[in-house]
């Protein structure tokens, strides 16, 4: 039998702990069907931390099968008590496990450990417990009354069997986003998490079945996004499929839907949202909130606010303000370790986000000959680290301002008024997310009508919580996440008409 475990140890926390590197079906760990392994890399030292299986289309194919099976004769009939118990007993034991689980992200995604990969499981205990409190209240119908002898209801019933293929940024939290909220909603499950980062999840996966989640509930299928994700999005007993990553291979999975069963797509997909600051806001507060909007988790932020348009009056002073604060807040550990208590800035994901990142600083610097301040010089030799970097004064064309960068690089641009400014805010493909710092109530809320974005931020950014619907307009996605969404995007309305007459 091939191992389906390993030891790995992480002598920061003086732990050695047992991690599955098997694919999780029917509650068990198995190997994949032909042998194939995917190695998994540390990326704040470049090395190598273990290899897991990747399914192939059959064992995902098993997976979708399992799930179909426990949904249809399990999951189905379980009650909505039943299934909030369930979930309120996984948030203990996520809770028990919190220093384990947050020391996965770290060693796998990079992710400091005090001041990131903890606020993750904190996230996701809360986000548990609140949808373990939908499991009676958002799957509700409605009656409707049509005349005398014909009275209409509506039953909110699971899809069924739902996939979802998930992003390397926050591993956990984007599982978590998905699965509770489905869970809670009535279906089962089979999930990809992203090869950069699968560990976390594969571990994460035994505390379902540990709170007693009937087999074949939850299915964690690692590996290809072509073969796993392929695979999901093309399966005609899949009923519903819910992607976060990028907006190329969200557009593909829309794609193989309409190839096969119009299985329903939800999608959180890419995004460039604009940080608007005006003369009369609060440099201070505008500051420490657009600094953490774009440098928390090295960028790697869907919502990440990595365009700034600030008001000429004030853009010098923002921008020498910006640095000090940057220089000052984002820092690596004095050891360059990121499960240092004052570590701020981890690396990126991999060597190819790294060289893609650093590609788009040299176009910065050399084609279009921008101003830019790197505001940490001495960058690890070991390791994907990148400085956090402030392109100043860019103009709207710059493929800067247009593109998503995905890492620690934000633009910052001047804009005379408001007329202007909402023009260049809703100049993007994307519609994920925007910020606007004013104190003038009037601009505020004109923003907030006028920008095309499923969120947007008064005098913050990127704030978030489970409470709260999440989403995108335009190519940054389809549907909406979280909140009373989260539920609702896993549930289809069937309606039941009953006739009354007395001549039946
Ligand atoms: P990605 O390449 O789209 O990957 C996301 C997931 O899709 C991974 O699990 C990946 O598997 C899988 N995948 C890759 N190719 C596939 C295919 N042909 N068919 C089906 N699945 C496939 O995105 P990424 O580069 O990992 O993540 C960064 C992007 O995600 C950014 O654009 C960011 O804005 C977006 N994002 C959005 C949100 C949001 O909520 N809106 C949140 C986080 C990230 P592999 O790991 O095997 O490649
Ligand atoms: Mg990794």
């Amino acid at each position: 039998m091939s191992e389906v475990f390993e030891e790995i140890s992480i002598p920061q926390l003086n732990k050695t702990y047992k991690q599955p590197i098997g694919l999780f079906i029917n509650n068990e760990f198995v190997p994949s069907s032909n042998g194939e392994k995917v190695d998994t890399v540390n990326p704040a030292t470049g090395e190598k931390i273990t290899s897991f299986y990747a399914a192939t289309a059959e064992d995902t194919d098993k997976a979708v099968k399992a799930a179909r099976e426990s949904y249809e004769n399990v999951w189905f009939k379980t009650s909505p008590a039943e299934k909030r118990d369930l979930l309120l007993k996984l948030a203990d034991l996520i809770e028990e496990e919190k220093p384990l689980l947050a020391a996965l992200e770290t060693l796998d995604a990079g992710k400091p450990y005090h001041t990131n990969a903890m606020d993750d499981i904190d996230q996701i205990i809360h986000l548990t417990r609140y949808f373990a409190g939908t499991t009676d209240k958002f799957t509700q119908g409605k009656t409707i009354p049509i005349d005398h002898e014909k009275l209409v209801y509506t039953l909110k019933v699971p899809y069924g069997v739902a996939a979802m293929i998930i992003p390397w940024n926050y591993p956990l939290a984007m599982a978590s986003w998905k699965m509770q909220g489905c869970l809670a909603a009535g279906n089962t499950l089979v999930i990809k998490p992203a090869e950069n980062t699968s560990l976390s999840l594969l571990y994460f996966a035994q505390l379902f079945e540990k709170a007693g989640f009937p087999k074949g509930v939850v299915n964690v299928v690692p590996g290809k996004g072509s073969v796993v994700g392929n695979t999901l999005g093309t399966h005609m007993d899949v009923d519903k499929i819910s992607f976060t990553g990028s907006t190329k291979v969200g557009r593909s999975i829309l794609e193989l839907s309409g190839k096969s069963n119009m299985k329903d797509v939800t999608l959180e997909c890419g995004g460039k949202s604009p940080a608007v600051v005006f003369e009369d806001a609060n440099l201070d507060n505008a500051i420490e909130k657009i600094s953490n909007g774009i440098f928390y988790n090295s960028g790697q932020n869907c919502t990440a606010n990595s365009r700034v348009y600030v008001q000429e009056g004030i853009f010098d002073k923002f921008v020498k303000q910006f640095e000090e604060h940057t220089k000052k807040n984002w820092i690596f550990g004095e050891k360059n370790d990121v499960f240092e208590k004052d570590c701020t800035v981890g690396p990126v994901i991999s060597e190819s986000q790294f060289k893609t990142i650093h590609e788009y600083i040299k176009h910065g610097k050399e084609e279009e000959k921008l101003e830019v301040i790197e505001t940490i010089k001495d960058i690890p030799s070991k390791g994907y680290y990148i400085s956090p970097t402030i392109f100043v004064d860019v103009p709207q064309d710059s493929k800067l301002s247009r593109e998503e960068i995905f890492g620690p690089v934000v633009v910052v641009s001047k804009f005379k008024d408001y007329k202007q400014v909402i023009k260049y805010a809703n100049d993007t493909n994307y519609g994920l997310a925007s910020m606007v710092f004013t104190k003038n109530i009037s601009v505020a809320n004109w923003f907030a009508r006028d920008i095309k974005a499923g969120t947007v931020w008064i005098n913050t950014s990127n704030e978030e919580d489970p409470t709260v619907p999440f989403g995108g307009f335009k190519e940054s996605g389809i549907g909406r996440e979280l909140g009373e969404t989260g539920v609702e995007t896993y549930l289809q309305t069937k309606t039941v008409h009953l006739n009354m007459s007395d001549n039946i």
